[in-house]
């Protein structure tokens, strides 16, 4: 994993020594020694981490942090603040300019290592979030993007695994009003109530009498329901190697004891906001993909759907030696309809045959808009005689019950008709079977309509 980190520091020494590091582990360095230059250099080019000396003339590392912050363009690249003193007050004004972690001066070596590959695969995975959301036509992306934070006006849900009661009190006064708190003392009581219920932080105590936090951490991490959770270590003075190692397994950040309310509660705000964050650009991108597979009018899958996946069925289904059908359904009469009752009654019918279709296949079975008022259903596991018999329930089940659209509910008749085919044994492919439906729906609107015609073999 390779990334372009820029360093900013007045003094070209301080800039030379970070550089020679970071170019000894293949990163791409970039270089400034001011804050407007800082802030041209993240606006025009691809920095994936800054690294930002606090002290400077004229614009200090603070304001450069908030503008870099609260500019849409720049705001999701990670601040790595690089502090004189090791002072709270520092860290906390850092935070509240929106830092994402903090290093103290002089920089050990493994810190600096740890910390940036940490924020290089969280921003890695921002980036893949962005550019999947931007290259979909999603209208509402470009809102989304352009937006500073995810709202932050509610209270985030929080976990503490953590076993000492005085530990537990103290956080628990910290965070009053702040975050909705559940507390479990024991750890692998905390892995399933995180598997369970949705949290926007987890923090973990490395103080467990018999208990390794760190597979506690490795566990959400490999757990699908918890794996994007941030997870807050709290750890004891002297635990470094155990931090550098949780790092290296995920977690997004720690607390030092004795905990500094401010600290505390500024670290969870920066968690919580970069989760809603990404929450919000992966919740768009899956609608996105919804989006591109279903058909608008009816929620069924759409053509696009079907084309991409009535291959595999078809392949799974000739690997496995397992029977698949299809068919093809057709409206009778569709454009007397609409004539009738114009477009939106003939939508509302529409509507309401996919229902009914819906209503009469087993969930494993594909039911997709092939285009105008005709479906298709792709049946795995189905034998030829057993489809003709689903698609006459359709049938018979559309025929049965006129159809009532309108304010006033008027009754329509609606009739279809069904073309049934299934996979041949021996030499066959998805364009001949689809072919064969086709012939059969022919064969049923030419005999008369309101009929199903099963091509057997
Ligand atoms: P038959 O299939 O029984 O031979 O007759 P038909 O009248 O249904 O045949 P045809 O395929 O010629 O007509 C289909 C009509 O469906 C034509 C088109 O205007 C209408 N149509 C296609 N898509 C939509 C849609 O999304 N909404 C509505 N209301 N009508 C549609
Ligand atoms: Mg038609
Ligand atoms: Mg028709």
């Amino acid at each position: 994993m390779t990334a372009r980190i820029l360093v900013v520091d007045d003094i070209p020494a301080n800039v030379r020594l970070l550089e020679v590091r970071l170019l000894a582990e293949y990163f791409e360095v970039l270089t400034a020694t001011n804050g407007p230059d800082a802030i041209e250099t993240c606006e025009n080019g691809k920095v994936d981490v800054v690294l930002l000396d606090v002290m400077m003339p004229d614009m200090d590392g603070f304001e450069v942090c908030r503008r870099l912050k609260s500019d849409p363009a720049t705001s999701h690249i990670p601040v790595v603040m690089i502090t004189a003193l090791d002072q709270v007050s520092d860290r906390v004004r850092g935070l509240e300019a929106g830092a994402d972690d903090f290093l103290t001066k002089p920089v050990n070596d493994l810190q600096l290592m740890t910390r940036v590959k940490s924020l290089v695969r969280l921003k890695s995975l921002t980036d893949e979030l962005r550019l999947r959301a931007s290259t979909t036509r999603n209208i509402g992306i470009g809102e989304l993007l352009s937006r500073n934070f995810a709202s932050e006006d509610t209270t985030p849900k929080v976990l503490l695994i953590d076993e000492r009661k005085t530990s537990v009190e103290r956080i628990q006064k910290m965070l009053r009003d702040r975050a909705d708190l559940d507390v479990t003392h024991d750890p692998h009581a905390g892995f399933f109530q995180a598997a369970e219920t949705s949290y926007e932080c987890v923090m973990i105590s490395t103080a467990f009498a018999d208990f390794d936090p760190l597979r506690l951490c490795s566990q959400l991490r490999s757990l699908d329901r918890t794996r994007f959770v941030p997870i807050i270590l709290l750890a004891e003075e002297g635990e470094e190697e155990r931090i550098i190692r949780g790092l290296e397994l995920g977690i997004n950040d720690y607390l030092m004891r004795p905990i500094d309310q401010q600290e505390l509660t500024a670290r969870l705000r920066t968690q919580v906001r970069r989760k809603r964050y990404n929450d919000q650009l992966r919740a768009s991108v899956t609608q996105t993909i919804e989006m591109a597979v279903t058909d608008g009018l009816t929620g069924l899958h759409n053509r696009r759907y079907l084309d991409s996946h009535l291959q595999t069925l078809f392949d799974r289904a000739v690997a496995r030696r397992r029977p698949l059908s299809v068919m093809i359904t057709d409206l009778d009469r569709f454009k007397a309809i609409n004539d009738a009752h114009g477009h939106d009654g003939g939508d509302e019918v529409l509507r309401e045959f996919a229902r009914r279709l819906r209503k009469n296949v087993r969930g494993i079975d594909l039911a997709c808009r092939f285009g105008g008022e005709e479906f298709v259903v792709v049946m795995p596991d189905t034998e030829g005689a057993v489809a003709e018999k689903v698609a006459e329930r359709i049938r018979a089940e559309i025929a049965q019950a006129a159809f009532a659209i309108g304010q006033d509910g008027k009754a329509i008749e609606v009739t279809v008709s069904v073309g049934v085919s299934s996979v041949l044994k021996g030499v066959d492919t998805v364009a001949a079977l689809m072919k064969r439906a086709d012939l059969a729906l022919y064969e049923a609107k030419s005999g008369g309509r309101n009929r199903v015609v099963a091509k057997a073999a």
